[in-house]
């Protein structure tokens, strides 16, 4: 205790009284996650406001033994950025880091610190002509260095990858309080092992993200967005297909509405309407980069070949916005709709159709009534295969089953080369699952590097691994 406050009063040295936050009430946003599953407590908040202060926050935890959990804009849902309950760590905030270092439109780059909220990223690259690309439903409170730490993808990882893909370098500061700068804005750079990409994904286990260098492009000049009715699981793939090589690989989106969610969305979320005169057994929404020609041609051309039913495209940002709305509301009419068990995972693509008959058919199987609802990011390998309750079931019941239904759609992702958690990262939520899906030998290779990068293990411990 007495250590405890010893720290707090050199860290408010370091940082002025703003830069710790120690009363119970204004501690309380950072403690819990958006779900509520975890509530932890914790000994203060640092709110750091430069990479020097950050650095001093660590090193001061690291001569005192006291572990940190970093936090960016805290809406990762995996518990990866809480604190545990005993209440013996800091917080570790980047809400004041938020200033845009430097924009270099030749290069196609931006350099920004961590607490960069992603919306402002995009804007700040907007006004000066470019697109940040990385966009996701959080993307008006998560921070770029949690988008980094978490891997983040989002609905324009088909056209542009996910944050892995759009980082060049970073800046970090590592659990002994060294800085590293790796702030590089290069695309080629050939010397020795990629050190940033140990920081991404990493859930803030390895080191603090301070800043970051990210990759820029032209604004894209067309975008052409439609809806269309398929009648097999089989045509959402070879549609995929087709329509990637007929936009010039240029599609930003190929996302899988089920009948059930579109029903869904209709009956619970004001704005949504099905723009369809009949039902279609499942929805695609596809946007690409490309003429509308190119798509008026793939539609047309699909329907006649039997592997579209019907389609329609957006005649106006209106339009295309109401599109994207019945796809966004999806999650939003299932939580209307009563007590959801979430899977969120991938397969290689190739295997969706596949994954989604066996899966549904072993879930139905195994609790008669629950409704399948699989949606999301089927271009990218990417489902959210969500379980919503029976009708008029009680929802604790059905929770209580969650960690049965887990098993079975992970037993069969794992069959099929997928990965249990294709978003949001391990947390706290998800380490069980690393342990028992995890390679043994690729496991221990994680652990010998946490080992040597945080060999006090202070470094957000107890998540991931
Ligand atoms: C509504 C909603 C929609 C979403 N949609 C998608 C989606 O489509 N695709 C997708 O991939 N994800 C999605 N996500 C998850 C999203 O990517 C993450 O929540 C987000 O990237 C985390 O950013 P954050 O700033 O909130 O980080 P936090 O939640 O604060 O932290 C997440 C993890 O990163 C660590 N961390 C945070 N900042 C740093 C830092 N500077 N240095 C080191 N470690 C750090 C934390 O310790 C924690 O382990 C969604 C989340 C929500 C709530």
């Amino acid at each position: 205790m007495a250590a405890m406050t010893m720290l707090a009063e050199r860290l408010r040295a370091v940082l002025g009284p703003s830069g710790v936050i120690a009363d119970p009430a204004a501690m309380a946003p950072y403690l819990e996650e958006q779900r509520g599953l975890f509530h932890g407590r914790a000994a203060l908040v640092a709110r750091p406001a430069s990479t020097a202060e950050t650095a001093a926050v660590v090193a001061l935890c690291a001569e005192h033994g006291v572990a940190i959990v970093p936090q960016g804009g805290n809406t990762g849902l995996v518990g990866g950025g809480v604190p545990f309950e005993h209440g013996g760590e800091i917080v570790l905030s980047m809400g004041r880091m938020i200033r845009v270092r430097a924009i270099d439109p030749a290069n196609f780059t931006i350099t920004v610190e961590a607490g960069c909220v992603l919306a402002n990223v995009r804007a700040a690259a907007d006004e000066a002509g470019c697109l940040f690309p990385l966009s996701l439903a959080a993307e008006g409170s998560c921070q770029i260095g949690g988008n980094l730490s978490t891997n983040a993808g989002g609905v324009a990882v088909l056209r542009w990858g996910n944050a892995r893909d759009l980082v060049l370098g970073l800046e970090v500061v590592l659990p002994d309080g060294r800085v590293w700068n790796g702030l590089k804005g290069l695309r080629k750079d050939n010397t020795g092992y990629d050190l940033k990409h140990l920081f991404v994904g990493a859930e803030g286990t390895l080191g603090v993200i301070t800043a970051a260098v990210l990759k820029l492009f032209p604004r894209p000049r067309d975008i052409e967005t439609a809806l269309v009715g398929v009648a097999d699981l089989d045509h959402v793939l070879a549609l995929f297909a087709r329509a990637r090589a007929a936009s010039g690989d240029a599609l930003g989106a190929f996302e899988l509405i089920p009948r059930i969610g579109l029903e869904l969305a209709v009956a619970h979320v004001p704005g949504c309407h099905d723009p369809f005169a009949g039902p279609h057994a499942h929805y695609v929404l596809i946007e690409a980069t490309a003429p509308r020609e190119a798509l008026e041609n793939l539609l047309s051309q699909a329907i006649e070949d039997g592997l579209a039913v019907d389609a329609v495209i957006a005649d106006s940002l209106e339009r295309r916005r109401a599109l994207w709305r019945l796809r966004e509301a999806v999650p939003e009419a299932q939580k209307r709709e009563g007590a959801s068990i979430k899977h969120d995972v991938s397969v290689p693509v190739s295997m969706v159709p596949e994954f989604l008959r066996r899966a549904t058919k072993a879930i139905e199987a195994a609790l008669p009534g629950v409704r399948v609802v699989a949606f999301g990011h089927v271009g990218d390998g990417n489902i959210h295969f969500n379980l919503t309750q029976p009708v008029g079931a009680e929802p604790k019941a059905f929770l209580a089953r969650w960690e049965e239904m887990n098993r079975i759609v992970h037993d069969i992702v794992a069959g099929m080369g997928g990965s249990f958690s294709a978003e949001h990262g391990v947390g706290r939520l998800k380490k069980g699952e690393l342990v028992h899906y995890g390679d043994p030998v690729g496991l221990d290779l994680m652990r010998r590097v946490k080992a040597a990068l945080d060999p006090q293990g202070i470094m957000n411990p107890g998540k991931v691994l």
